[in-house]
Order: C-alpha cells, then structure tokens, then sequence
C-alpha cells in the first residue's frame, strides 16, 4: 500500500501548539527580547575571537517601540542579524533554535549564557500579533532581507533596505476581541511592567521612550512633560556580583524593589555555587510575619532564573514547608527547561539545588542562634511556630535540620532555652528531658505536676503552644535523652520510700475505692503518691498522651 503523509492544517497547528505552551500572552515580549539579547551576545562572541573586529559596548542595546495609532510594536537590537537563508532556516522551521546550533559549534559553556534552546519562542509573537514583520542584516552582509508571515500558513522573504547590522520585529497587534484585550501590550506602562517583570537582569539596555510628568527646573510648584528615551532594565543582577561588593544596603534595596516584603529583611543569604549544578541565590529571613502567612491564601516559594529570565516567580519546590517564610530568587543556567520555559522538564538539578539551599538556611539559622541571639529570638518569635509545625509535620524526617533550632520557655532561665542548653544542664542521674503544658508559663508555674521535679532541682521546659508536644513527639529523644511530661505517672524519679506507698495504699484502700466510685467516669484510678509537696492532690497520665495533649485531641473535629 502507498504511504499517505498526514496532513495537518498549519495555522491551525502552530495556533494549537503556541496557546498550550504559554499560559499567558505576555511572555511574547520575554521571547523576542531574550532573542535580542542572544544575538548581542552571538555578535559579542564573534567580537571576542576575531582580532579584526571591536565590541563597542555602547553601541549594544535592544529598544522597544509602540506605534498606538496603527498598533504596531517594534523590538529592535544591534545583533549579529540574520542572512536570507538563517531566516528561512531558523524562522521558517518551526522547533530549529538557530541558538542552540550556535552555542554547540562554538562549543560555548561558561559565561555565555545564551538563552534560545527550542526554537518555538519567536512564534509566541502570535499570540498578539497577526502579523509579524523580520526586518534583518547579519553581520558581515551587505544585503538586508524582510521576512513576513500571517502565521504557518507561509512566509515571504524579499530584500529590503536597511542601514546598519541587526534585526527589528514588527508586530501588527490584533484587534481586540469580546473576551480579551490586547490594547495594553501597546500601552507605554504595562510594556515597562513586562520588561521589568521578566527581562530586567538582561545585560544589554533595553530603551524604551516614556512620557511623563515632572517638577520644572528650578520650580517646586511649576510642572513640565517630558519624553524621554530611558533604559529599563537593570541590567546587572545583584546576585551575579561578588559579596565583597555589595552592602546591606544593596540587599535591603533588592529585597524591596522585588516586593518580597514591605519591612526590612532580619538577614540576608547570598549563596554562590559553582559545582556540578551551578546556581547563584539571594535568599531573605524576613522580620515580620507577612500578613497572611498563617492562612490558606499563603504561597511559599522563591523566584526562579534561567540565566537571568525570570522562569516561575513562585516556585515551590525549592523551599521546605517550615522554611515557607524564606523569600527571594535561585538563578542557575543549569536548569533543562520545559519547551515552555515556564516549567522544568526534570527536577534532579531542582532537588540539587533545594537540598543545597535548606541546609544553607539551616546553618545561617544556626549561626544567629549562636552569635546574635536577640535577632534570632526574634526571628523564632515571627516564625518558630512552623519549625515546630515542621518538625510534626515532616514525622520527623527533618528532626536533625530543626531539633537545634528549636526553643522552649525554661522554668530555670526564666526565658527560652534550646534543647541543647537544656540537656548540657542536666545532672548526672537525670534520666528525662521534662516538660509541662499548658495555656500560659504563670499558669504551668503553679501545676502541682511539677513539684516533684522541681523539687529535684530538675529544669521544666513549659509547653505553651498546641504544637510543642506533638512537636517534640516526633523527635522522640534529643541526644538519647526522651522527653517526658510532668503529668505522666512515671516520672522516673525514685520515689523515696516504695513500701510505706504501698502500705498506705492498702490502709487507705477503702477511702480510695469510695473515690473512684464517686469520680467513676473521670478517672481510672486513685493512689497515694509521693511526689507532691504543698499540693493535696493532682491528676495525672498513664499513656503517651499528656493531659493537654487529649484536650486538643478532643477539640479537633473529626
Ligand atoms: P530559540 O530562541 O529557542 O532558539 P526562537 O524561536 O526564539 O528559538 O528563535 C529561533 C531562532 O531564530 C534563534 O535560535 C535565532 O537563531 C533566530 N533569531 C530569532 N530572533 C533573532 C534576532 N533578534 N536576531 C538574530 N537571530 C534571531
Ligand atoms: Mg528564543
């Protein structure tokens, strides 16, 4: 039987192919400046290894152009251009990155961060534009050649005049429809939103006109418009900088322009890596707990960077629940990318770097713990809650990342002590780590559970919040040392004199059944007990589960 080849509507096809990649239009701009921006660097890269040619470093930039009237959006750049055929290669075949091709000849790895890898990007102009106009002169040619396609359905190349080396993309905007606008991707501050949002550690200027309002010269009250051509992008990525240049002031700065919070950041983490998966992070322990923090609306997450492209701005899985409260942004040219590059195709560089960064966190942690302890007091007062809430959560798994982060009131220090200072303190035949819950520390103070212990000179930790014992079940032990609750019937403390406690019990054997017989449904049993001092009587638990402990239990529904 003849083969029949499948046939396949083009346009439609490409329509298909760019809507399901991109969830939103406005990653076009994104596409065609990171183009842009590949192409300086193909032209910077030539520059480098041929001795007969001179990199101005102004004369590099990619500039951005709305036309209202007849909706038209230009970006430009002074990159190395196409010749006739790139642009029938590279534009007119769908899924050939012209990029990709260019960093593997030249064999091109560090430094060179070119973006382009799937050759699907340019076509997002689609999404806003129904026509797309390439206007090109590569470097080295005499001629200029415009390309011009409607979408798949075909092109056409014809040559054009153009005076100097590089390349413009002209977008016809579509009109608006019922359900979507597209009048804003012409408007002068929703374009600056864009390029800030995605492309604003690009390293060549991105220039774009803006109009504006401002104080005259010399006048306070007397107001002028002006028109301006200005850059709009930074440019220079904090986080690509050397530590030794930057200063608090620099970090504080980033951490509000990116809005990561509105007060001051308690610390900040500059990590640099340079193995085998090679990231730069600037990581923020904010001082305040943002508002919605322990609510559902609460998204954890850091911003994360391909070479400098912003690629997801909340992304999860780089972050532990109990460190949900770190802001900031992971930047690696090491990532594989999903086609659409707002996802990652495999997570095993993702995993790298999210183990890398949880145990950085921990040991800046530690080390405020260690040498600054009124800032980490502070911090554990906005955010020790949900260690806690992590270390019950994660059944432990994590317990040696936050046993030593963790701290608890001390019926000794008369303030917060760490599990550590708590067991270093303990004398020789204390077999327990001690603790007693309840709502408030003046409240716990006057348990009549906690006599005997602290009677013994034994240190108390007093659990206030509903989490701290299921917390600190789930650690179990800290250095072989369980913990047990003063309400527990074995406190293992030797009790002074075993056989007057039995022999009590049996002469008080009739009083004590008449007790249990009236408390019938409230308690188990009744028995004399050695370990009260001022107290006539106190409750206490035979299992695992503390008095408090049974009364959350209770109060959650089932
Ligand atoms: P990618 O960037 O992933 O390679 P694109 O679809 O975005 O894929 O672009 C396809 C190719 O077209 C690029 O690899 C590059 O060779 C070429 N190209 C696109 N835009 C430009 C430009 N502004 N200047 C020079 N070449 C370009
Ligand atoms: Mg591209």
């Amino acid at each position: 039987m003849a083969k029949k080849e499948f046939k396949a509507e083009s346009k439609r096809l490409l329509e298909m192919m760019i809507n399901s990649i991109y969830s939103q239009k406005e990653i076009f701009l994104r596409e065609l400046i990171s183009n842009s921006s590949d192409a300086i660097d193909k032209i910077y890269y030539k520059k480098l290894t041929d001795d007969t040619l001179t990199f101005n470093k102004d004369d590099y930039y990619i500039k951005i152009e709305a036309d209202k009237d007849n909706r038209l959006l230009k970006i430009s750049d002074t990159g190395i251009g196409m010749t006739k055929e790139e642009l029938e290669n590279h534009l007119g075949t769908i899924a050939k990155s012209g990029s990709l091709a260019f960093k593997n000849e030249n064999e091109l790895k560090d430094g060179h961060d070119i973006i382009g890898q799937f050759g699907v990007g340019f076509y997002s102009a689609f999404m806003v534009a129904d026509v797309v106009t390439v206007i090109s002169k590569a470097l080295g040619s005499e001629e200029a050649y415009k390309w011009e396609s409607t979408g798949a359905d075909g092109y056409s190349i014809e040559p054009c005049e153009k005076d100097s080396v590089g390349t413009e993309i002209i977008l016809k905007i579509k009109e608006n429809t019922e359900d979507e606008s597209y009048d804003e991707y012409l408007e002068e501050y929703r374009l600056k939103s864009i390029i800030k949002k995605y492309s604003d550690f690009i390293r060549y200027p991105i220039k774009m006109e803006v109009t504006g309002r401002r104080p005259k010269e010399g006048s306070e009250n007397e107001f002028e418009d002006y028109k301006e051509e200005q850059v709009i992008n930074s440019m220079v990525p904090i986080w690509r900088k050397n530590k030794s240049e930057l200063t608090d002031e620099d970090y504080e700065n980033f951490y509000q322009e990116k809005r990561y919070g509105f007060d001051k950041p308690l610390k900040h983490i500059h990590i640099s890596v340079d193995g085998t998966v090679r990231y730069n992070a600037i990581l923020y322990i904010p001082e305040n707990i943002p508002f919605d923090y322990y609510s559902k609306e609460f998204e954890k997450g850091l911003e994360l960077y391909s070479s400098g492209v912003l690629i997801m701005e909340k992304c999860a899985d780089l972050l532990p629940d109990y460190f949900s409260f770190v802001k900031g942004m992971v930047d690696s040219e090491d990532l594989s990318l999903n086609i659409s590059r707002e996802i990652l195709q495999q997570d095993k560089q993702l995993k790298f770097i999210a183990k890398n960064i949880k145990s950085k966190i921990k040991r800046e942690l530690e080390g405020m713990l260690k040498n600054d302890r009124e800032k980490y007091e502070k911090f554990y007062d906005s955010f020790g809650r949900q260690l806690k809430f992590g270390v019950y959560s994660d059944f432990g798994q994590d317990k040696d990342v936050l046993q030593d982060l963790l701290m608890f009131y001390s019926s000794k220090e008369k303030k917060l002590v760490t599990l550590d200072e708590y067991v270093s303190r303990m004398p020789e035949e204390q077999k327990y780590i001690y603790y007693a819950t309840g709502e408030t520390n003046e409240r716990i103070e006057k348990l009549p559970q906690t006599e005997l212990v602290a009677d013994k000179g034994y240190e108390i930790l007093y659990f206030t919040d509903d989490i701290d014992e299921f917390a600190i079940k789930m650690l179990m032990n800290y250095k072989e040392k369980e913990f047990k609750s003063v309400s527990s019937g074995d406190l293992g403390i030797e009790e002074d004199n075993k056989e007057t406690t039995e022999s009590e019990q049996k002469e008080n054997k009739d009083l004590f059944d008449f007790m249990k017989e009236v408390l019938a449904d409230k308690v188990k049993d009744v028995k004399v007990s050695k370990r009260l001092r001022t107290h006539p009587v106190c409750l206490t638990a035979e299992g695992d589960l503390s008095i408090e402990m049974e009364k959350v239990l209770n109060a959650m529904p089932n």
